[in-house]
């Protein structure tokens, strides 16, 4: 099947992303490895080189065309109303985003931790894009029941920590549905889901 778009005058392949592929394209293109998700394309589904680059070109952050200014694009494979531009307009298809690694970092206290060591450390931020990307999966966070990712901690806020973060009972069923994990983040009782190793730089979250 193919799009056209008004704005460039180019047809545009419809891919079908499967689950992990589309992880892996939406993550290179956050961090801006354009011609790694032009080749990933290539090579997965034997387009040319053009084709690739046309399907990327118009492959945006859900919401906002990729065109002009416009940011209330609310469906799947749409012309932009107000430039005309198609955009494949795809939702990430996951919970695990930037919007809960923010809320995270705001939530850890490391005070009430009761150790010396770590009062006044604070957390400046967690990446969401995890060490590998296909972790994300439906299907890998059913098996794993975590996500390994890396964030900024410290009294400067800034030392680099491996933080793995445990999915327990709610947070599988939530992050199934494509929902928020923000309510399965606890708010007392730190000693019982965060967990600190200064010397190894690891930290352990555990959510409900
Ligand atoms: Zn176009
Ligand atoms: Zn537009």
């Amino acid at each position: 099947m193919l799009f056209y778009c008004k704005k460039c005058n180019n047809d545009i392949k419809k891919l079908n992303f499967q689950e992990e592929f589309h992880l892996e394209i939406w993550a290179m293109l956050r961090q801006g490895l354009k011609l790694f998700a032009i080749q990933r394309l290539v090579d997965e589904y034997k387009l040319s080189h053009k084709e690739a680059k046309t399907v990327i070109a118009h492959y945006n952050d859900y919401g906002k065309c990729h065109r002009c200014n416009y940011n209330h694009l609310d469906k799947e494979y749409i012309n932009c109303p107000q430039c005309n531009a198609f955009n494949y307009n795809l939702k990430p298809k996951t919970s695990f985003n930037t919007e809960f690694c923010t809320y995270l970092s705001f939530k850890l206290n490391f005070d009430d931790l009761g150790i010396d060591e770590i009062k006044a450390y604070w957390c400046d931020g967690i990446d969401s894009i995890p060490r590998n990307i296909i972790d994300l999966s439906k299907s890998n966070i059913l098996k794993n029941k975590s996500i390994i990712t890396k964030a900024w901690i410290g009294k400067s806020g800034q030392d680099e920590y491996e933080m793995e973060i445990l999915l327990g009972d709610e947070s599988i069923i939530l992050y199934e549905q494509n929902e928020s994990l923000i309510p399965c983040i606890p708010t007392s009782d730190f000693k019982d889901w965060i967990n600190i190793d200064t010397s190894r730089k690891h930290i352990q979250i555990q959510l409900k």
